[in-house]
């Protein structure tokens, strides 16, 4: 598994519970601080205020990333449009931070950018690639914690960019900082949104990788980022020809392979992939009149590559309709076309297929979470003080596909080392927000 080294803890690693990843004593866990959470389908801004326990209060401004922003000319339009948010929530909420900050400390800001990147400390890191449909070229090579940087300060904002980590990092952080004392260590952080991954913390003792810095090498631990989604060993993941398909017109081929075939970036792809080939087997049966690959105007989005939201997977998994209505009616938006053109074995049809991607995702992000696990440790024996093993998760698929986790848990059971007894000690908790959230707290506890 290819291993980046994120975030670098500075303070208290090996206290546990409430004080656990640096967080510091109760009395160090209050102040104020932003995020900015850039990793896929949207932007999100937020300022935070920690108490001094596990409690907090957020204002959250979330926007969506306009494509030509996405694949922009110079990089300056994306952290320019960054630095606009930063701008609007702190006049819109925080006037007065802003005049306070102004003539003492500037504000700190945590950033959570969620593709791959080289980590030189705590707030430096260059892109070593775009993924997740964005692509701008002039950014790779550049420490994107400076491009930010340079445009809150032409804003004249008050803000200092003091953590870069990555959404599963930050949901790790959140999960830690909300568990009240006495609550199993938080293991693993993990993502299952429009992009996926996990981290967890590590050993430093055990990295073999040459680590610039001042590192404790003999007692400290550090979030190592797997970068699961960029395994790229065809021979060990499935690899059907829609699998094949997909990757060849995606934005980075032959990378990010195991992505394609978990995140919500890629699974309605998947799906419409699958239904063109069912068309072409049987174009009298399914998705006659739909129109063909190639035509020069779609009669359907069928044929348009990347237009179907994976979100269409979880529709089937829940119509229990007799005859699919809701499944037909979501299509019918979905694929630009009328109802009344949809027929039952079309929608049946779609559903037997979504459920194959659904479940294979959910399965593969059961094997890589369980690989994770048993490389940190694995369950903890059985003893009075044994808490579980706590894995914080955030991303859509895994919250609103029905059954994802149930899938996670089956591939648990399976696999030596957890089996049916581990598997019952496992925790997913749902950590809402924790990629902006968590880097917040990152900025004012660990910087
Ligand atoms: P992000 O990862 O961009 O921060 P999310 O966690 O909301 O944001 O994930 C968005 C992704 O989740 C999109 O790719 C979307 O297609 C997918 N998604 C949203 N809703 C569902 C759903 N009900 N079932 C499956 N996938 C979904």
């Amino acid at each position: 598994m290819p291993v980046g080294v994120l975030t670098r803890i500075t303070k208290g690693v090996e206290k546990v519970s409430c004080t656990q990843f640096g967080l510091g004593e109760a009395n160090e866990r209050k102040g104020f601080a932003l995020a900015v959470d850039l990793g896929g389908t949207n932007l999100r801004v937020c300022s935070v205020e920690l108490y001094r326990d596990t409690t907090y209060s957020a204002k959250h401004l979330k926007v969506a990333i306009p494509r030509e922003i996405m694949v922009a000319s110079h990089s300056a339009m994306l952290f320019s449009f960054i630095a606009a948010q930063v701008k609007t929530l702190l006049s819109t909420h925080h006037a007065d931070k802003i005049a306070q900050a102004s003539n003492q400390e500037p504000l700190t800001l945590g950033f959570t950018f969620s593709f791959p990147i080289l980590q030189t400390g705590l707030n430096s890191g260059t892109l070593l690639r775009w993924t997740k449909g964005f692509n701008i070229p002039d950014a790779i090579g550049k420490d994107i914690c400076h491009l930010l940087q340079i445009e809150l300060t032409l804003l004249g904002l008050p803000v200092k960019v003091a953590a870069l980590i990555n959404d599963a990092v930050g949901t790790m952080m959140l999960r830690a900082y909300t568990l009240p004392p006495g609550s199993a260590r938080t293991m693993i952080g993990t993502i299952f949104g429009t992009g996926t991954n996990g981290v967890y913390l590590e050993k430093i003792s055990n990295i073999t990788k040459r680590l610039e810095g001042d590192y404790d090498k003999t007692s400290g631990e550090m979030f190592v980022s797997t970068d699961w989604g960029s395994l790229n060993d065809t021979e060990v993941l499935p690899n059907t020809s829609f699998d094949v398909e997909l990757d060849k017109f995606s934005v980075n081929p032959g990378f990010q392979i195991f992505e394609e075939r978990v995140s919500g970036m890629f699974l309605g792809e998947l799906l419409r992939l699958a239904l063109v080939v069912l068309q072409a087997s049987a174009p009298s049966e399914c998705f006659s009149g739909w129109g063909a690959e190639g035509d020069p105007h779609y009669v359907s989005s069928l044929h348009k590559r990347w237009s179907i939201d994976s979100s269409i997977l979880s529709i089937p998994e829940s119509d229990s309709t007799l005859n699919l209505q809701v499944l037909r009616n979501v299509m019918s938006v979905s694929f630009d076309r009328h109802v009344t053109d949809i027929t039952l074995k079309e929608a049946r049809a779609t559903k037997i297929i979504a459920h194959a991607i659904g479940k294979r995702a959910a399965r593969l992000a059961g094997v890589a979470t369980a690989a994770v696990i048993l490389k940190s440790g694995g369950i903890p024996k059985k003893n009075p003080g044994n808490r579980g093993v706590d894995i914080a998760v955030d991303g859509s698929l895994i919250e609103l596909y029905p059954g994802f986790e149930q899938y996670m848990r089956e591939v648990f059971r399976e696999i030596d080392g957890i089996g049916d007894a581990g598997e019952k000690e496992i925790q997913l908790a749902m950590t809402k927000h924790g990629s902006s959230i968590g880097a917040a707290i990152t900025s004012l506890l660990c910087s």
